[in-house]
């Protein structure tokens, strides 16, 4: 084989394993120990000074014929045992004399094709340390690889002695401490031999003994060096809380036959970072349990719930009861509704205890043209403007119904919009005499309608305090959005009370409101009434009604409110048919009321008390 361009150089045909035959392979092969004291790792270590040079050299060139194209036959060298054979490590180097074995810095290797060895000129010194063949720790072995030709022709010597860490990342939790082992040539390093540096100590303290301590969540590099090798760690530092334990809060839960309940688990500690549960019934029969914990009681009876913990697997049980509560009543949470034109809600209705094992509903519009509603979900569409009335079932015991009154008005309309309320202001200028049975088929009878009384002070008569009040209240009515139906406007009329109340009647109004003021002969009594029948199929309306306008007006104008009373012999009351309620506004009979009632003011604050209670009544 034909070595080319090494003519006129000083030409060394040098084999790496004539290297290691040389310096290193006559040696026992490095078999370092742990933490091998200096001398000894620098047993193996080539350093030809000029006498081993001179020795080498003059060994070689005793073999060696010289020669300007040396050849070295390609099984000469490479493959060797790992006691390099000295045979052909001593033949390639004997074609070389000039090779100046103390200066080995100024290298000239060049590899040719076909040959598994280097060849180099050598003009320095050569000086080895640590050398790895194949990334092993040289041992006069295959060699080759650990010269490169440098970019300016020098010697590039791999470094064989590596520090390395068990790892190159650490993921430890805050509170965690961690030991980093080392190697240093393939050994197990003690951690104490290395300088440890940590680069955020706030993240991770390292000791110096090299063990880790993770102090708060972050990232930190560790960095190991020990005779100038450095080996990194990259620490990153969780903050994660373990669960220790976990506990049902309740040790015998009850959950009601058809209902759910959630169950809840406390851990230990409170707020662990993975707080993942698994629930289980023992009886899926009896109680069924979903992944969050709420049981359904499908069968009376007792199951034990289990939970576990995702993290760690802690577990703990209860003893689930499954019972019946049968209803007791049935709650409809409004008398009257309304919706805008277009909405839909769901019907305020529930069966009560709330935890009953039987809440089904049913529930039915009596004019779907306005209001339609889902037979058993409640939901209410308002379809059209108008008044229906929302009727509620308990699906369990028919007997039990709710109805409400749903007003659909257009939006935008005012708070009292879709009322109609019909005012009667009680008495006229000419009474009319004619007698009239008291209530439809009675046989008991009064006159049609009387003049009233007049005010025993200023003779303000009764029908036209009536009117006035009246016409005020109207007026605030309206205002508000509400459709009135008056029985008169002026105190020249001619109307029986059985007229009126049928005006009312036929309006289908919401309440028929009979103004009056009340006159005795003790001028001391003072105060405002209201009067209801508790003969009617409107009794409680009516009450309720009653008691409100009372307190209404006792609240605006700061008269007593002496209350709401029945009583069954009002013409007017009698042959109303719908929620009626007649209002005695004061007496008239009594000095102060009667200045009172005569006074544009007073007046106006009796309507507002009226429009107080009707607003509160009717829940606008
Ligand atoms: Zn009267």
């Amino acid at each position: 084989m034909k070595i080319k361009g090494l003519s006129r150089a000083v030409a060394l045909a040098l084999c790496l394993s004539l290297l290691f035959a040389c310096g290193l392979g006559e040696e026992a092969p490095l078999a370092e120990p742990v933490d091998a004291p200096v001398s000894e790792l620098e047993e193996w270590v080539l350093t030809p000074g000029p006498e081993g040079a001179d020795a080498r050299v003059l060994a070689a060139e005793e073999d060696a014929a010289p020669t300007a194209e040396p050849t070295i036959a390609p099984t000469a060298a490479p493959t060797a045992a790992p006691t390099a054979s000295p045979e052909p490590a001593r033949r390639g180097f004997s074609e070389t004399e000039a090779i100046d074995t103390a200066t080995f810095e100024n290298v000239n290797l060049v590899h040719e094709a076909g040959f598994k060895g280097y060849l180099a000129t050598v003009q320095g010194t050569l000086t080895l340390k640590d050398v790895l063949i194949e990334g092993k720790p040289a041992r006069g072995v295959s060699p080759f690889k650990f010269f490169k030709l440098g970019p300016k022709g020098r010697i590039v010597v791999e470094d064989g002695a590596q520090l390395t860490a068990d790892a190159a990342a650490l993921c430890v939790n805050r509170g965690d401490t961690q030991k980093l082992r080392l190697t240093y040539r393939g050994k197990h390093l003690s951690g104490g031999k290395a300088r440890w540096k940590s680069s955020n100590e706030k993240v991770v303290k390292v000791s110096k003994a090299g063990v880790l301590s993770a102090l708060k969540k972050g990232n930190a590099v560790i960095t190991a060096t020990y005779r100038g090798r450095s080996v990194k760690c990259r620490v990153a530092v969780t903050n994660i809380v373990y669960v220790q334990a976990v506990e049902i809060t309740e040790e015998k839960p009850v959950v009601s036959l058809n209902r759910t309940a959630r169950l809840k688990a406390r851990f230990t500690p409170a707020k662990p970072t993975n707080r993942k549960l698994t629930w289980k019934s023992s009886d899926e029969s009896v109680a069924a349990v979903d992944e969050n914990g709420v049981v359904t009681g499908v069968a009376v009876g007792t199951a034990t719930i289990t939970v576990t913990t995702d993290d760690g697997g802690k577990a703990d049980t209860c003893l689930l009861t499954v019972k019946e509560v049968r209803p007791t009543s049935l709650n409809l949470e409004h008398r009257f509704l309304t919706m805008d034109l277009g909405t839909t809600m769901k019907t305020p209705a529930r069966v009560l205890p709330e935890n009953n094992s039987y809440p089904g509903l049913a529930y039915a519009s009596s004019d779907t043209s306005v209001a339609t509603v889902g037979k058993s979900t409640g939901i209410i569409e308002a379809k059209k403007c108008g008044v229906t009335t929302i009727t509620v079932t308990s699906t369990w015991y028919p007997k039990a119904v709710k109805t409400c009154k749903l007003y659909v008005l257009e939006p935008g309309s005012g708070p009292m919009a879709g009322l109609i309320i019909g005012i009667n202001p009680g008495h006229q200028k000419t009474g009319i005499n004619k007698q009239y049975p008291m209530a439809p088929g009675s046989s008991k009878t009064g006159r049609g309608v009387g003049v009233g009384a007049g005010g025993h002070w200023t003779h303000m008569a009764e029908y036209e305090t009536n009117l006035q009040v009246g016409l005020k209240l109207a007026k605030r009515l309206e205002d508000l959005g509400a459709t009135v139906v008056m029985t008169r406007t002026t105190n020249d009329v001619m109307l029986t009370n059985i007229e009126r109340a049928k005006m009312l009647n036929d309006a289908g109004v919401d309440i028929a409101l009979q103004l009056h003021c009340d006159a005795v002969d003790d001028p001391s009594f003072h105060g405002c009434a209201t009067y209801y029948r508790d003969n009617s199929s409107w009794v409680t309306e009516s009450r309720d009604m009653a008691k409100l306008l009372a307190k209404g007006i006792s609240y605006d104008t700061g008269c007593v409110n002496r209350g709401a009373k029945v009583y069954n012999g009002y013409m007017s009351l009698n042959w109303s048919t719908t929620p009626a309620v007649l209002i005695e506004m004061g007496f008239i009979s009594n000095e102060k009321e009667d200045r009172l009632l005569a006074s544009d003011d007073y007046r106006g604050k009796v309507a507002d008390g009226i429009v107080r209670a009707l607003r509160v009544y009717f829940e606008r």
